[in-house]
């Protein structure tokens, strides 16, 4: 194996401390801020999220309020809650877990909320503010990845990216990440002809499809940085392991850098979730953001 193993762990916990002081420095002007975390239904997956980020939004100094609503929950109940949490200034942060169930519109429910504190990015207008290069709140898996990106390989300038999926949650907002910082962007998906050649082309490959160990290391170019945002439940003696989209042995062996799964952009995402949070706070109270925790 060739490749530097990229650890998501112990870049979210710095993220984590660094997210820590911010909310220190802001208790001394009697601010405390808040997440609200909104869980419909009982999907056993979703439950786990959210006591992880209820368990970390506590641990960096912030409250953490849970609304846990029955799955049969209607919309205007669903709508009414998150005109409370607008409204509410002891709320800096909202987040829907998703998926909802299927008869909730989410397009509906997201772009309810307030945009200043939409720290999952999700807004059409954060999407829209995001993608003409204005000050937005970035979806927080893509933001994970860009700052590993930038850590590892400080400028990205001029540096050739594919990323590899379009959905609105991780890829088309890493295709503006990327853009923003001057790469040059190709965006891959299931239509996309020749894609092993395509993928060959990347400095920076970021893999977002959800099938397990697609990406195998002959569509790696040597040296690339390659950033693994798969996470893929596969059989494994007798029980279960996670593997991601990239086969990681055959990668590592070629590329110059690697996100690992579990361990790599996982443990970003609620990290960041925390930063969004933390900076929906400075921008809510006219301070200056966090330096290193946005895009
Ligand atoms: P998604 O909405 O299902 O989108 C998957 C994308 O991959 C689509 O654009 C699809 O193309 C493309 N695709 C599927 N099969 C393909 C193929 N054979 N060749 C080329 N492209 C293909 O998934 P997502 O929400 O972006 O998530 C992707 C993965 O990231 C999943 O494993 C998910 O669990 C993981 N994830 C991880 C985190 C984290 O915290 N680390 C957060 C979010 C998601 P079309 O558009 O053409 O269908």
């Amino acid at each position: 194996m060739g490749a530097a193993i990229i650890d998501g762990k112990a870049f979210a916990a710095r993220v984590r401390a660094r997210v820590a002081e911010g909310v220190a420095g802001l208790a001394g002007r009697g601010i405390v801020p808040g997440l609200a975390v909104v869980l419909v239904g009982e999907d056993p997956a979703s439950q786990v999220y959210v006591r992880s980020k209820g368990r970390q939004t506590v641990e960096v100094g912030m409250r953490s309020f849970e609304h846990r609503l029955p799955a049969d929950t209607g919309e205007a109940a669903l709508l009414d809650l998150i005109a409370q949490l607008n409204a509410d200034p002891a709320v800096n942060g909202i987040l829907v877990q998703l998926p909802l169930p299927g008869h909730l519109n989410s397009d509906l429910v997201i772009n309810a909320i307030d945009p200043a504190k939409d720290v999952d990015g999700f807004h059409i207008s954060n999407v829209g503010l995001l993608s003409t290069g204005q000050k937005a709140m970035v979806p927080c898996t893509p933001l994970g990845c860009l700052m590993m990106l930038r850590d590892h390989l400080g400028s990205l300038s001029g540096l050739e990216a594919v990323v590899l999926g379009r959905s609105n949650i991780v890829g088309k907002p890493m295709v503006q990440l990327l853009l923003g910082d001057s790469c040059t962007v190709t965006v891959a998906h299931s239509r996309t002809r020749d894609l092993p050649d395509v993928c060959r082309r990347a400095d920076i490959l970021v893999a977002a499809v959800g099938r397990p160990q697609m990406v195998p290391g002959d569509w790696i170019k040597p040296g690339a940085t390659v950033i693994d945002v798969g996470i893929n439940r596969v059989a494994h003696e007798g029980g279960t392991r996670l593997v991601g989209d990239v086969d990681f042995d055959s990668a590592a062996a070629v590329a110059g850098a690697i996100t690992p799964v579990p361990g790599g952009v996982g443990p970003m995402t609620i990290a960041c979730l925390l930063a969004n949070t933390l900076t929906a706070t400075c921008r809510a109270h006219g301070l200056p953001e966090p330096e290193g925790l946005t895009a």
